[in-house]
């Protein structure tokens, strides 16, 4: 585990884990290694930390660790290790409450790139209730120099391939969706000021 030989392992954080399991609504106690969601995770060999690294390092209160790592903002949500899961653990939304953990502490992951293509994902859904690919590329192109270039000839493909809609679609209550994000934000604010 690279980032454990890297940094210093200091004592947990007192009441880290029972926050995280809070905000992700997870039984992240029940959590017993037995390393199915990594098995069967598509993104694990790109995480630096493997998802049941990241519950552990909760469970130790390993907070820095965690909120320091790319693993977080890695994953795709894609909810295969909840259905592997023998305790019912969901790490889509583990991850999330780490991000939103992250982004409420004002850290950054370290590829800013990651951070900027967040920040127009969260735009492009409150905007249309759902996000539109072409607008969220664009706008962590624009944003991002070191992105601009980049993949270019896998864009212009699935363009070619019908697979990138010009034009965005709604969702029926995309108002509702504005609204979820909006609320997200402000609990955001009020917990930095705290
Ligand atoms: S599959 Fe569930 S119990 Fe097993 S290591 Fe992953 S989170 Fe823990
Ligand atoms: S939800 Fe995230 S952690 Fe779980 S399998 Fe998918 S990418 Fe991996």
């Amino acid at each position: 585990m690279r980032l454990v030989e890297e940094q210093k392992i200091t004592r947990g954080v007192p009441g880290f884990a029972e926050r995280v399991a809070q905000e992700s609504g997870q039984p992240i106690e029940a959590c017993y290694q037995c390393g199915k969601c990594t098995a069967g995770c598509p993104l694990a060999s790109a995480m630096d930390l493997k998802p049941n690294q990241v519950i552990r390092a909760v469970q130790l209160g390993l907070k820095d660790m965690v909120l320091d790592c790319d693993a977080v903002w890695h994953c795709s949500g894609c909810e295969t290790c909840f259905s592997r899961c023998p305790r019912n653990i969901d790490m889509s939304r583990v991850n999330k409450a780490l991000s939103r953990l992250c982004l409420n502490e004002g850290r950054k992951p370290r590829d800013p790139a990651v951070a900027t293509f967040h920040k127009a994902f969260l735009e492009s859904m409150g905007r249309w209730g759902r996000a539109h690919e072409v607008e969220v590329l664009s706008l962590t192109k624009l944003r991002e120099a070191s992105q601009r270039l980049k993949d270019i000839g896998l864009g212009a493909a699935l363009f070619e391939k019908g697979r990138l809609g010009l034009l965005p679609s709604w969702v029926r209550r995309s108002r509702e969706v504005r609204r979820i994000l909006a609320d997200n934000a402000a609990r955001a604010a009020e917990e930095a000021n705290d």
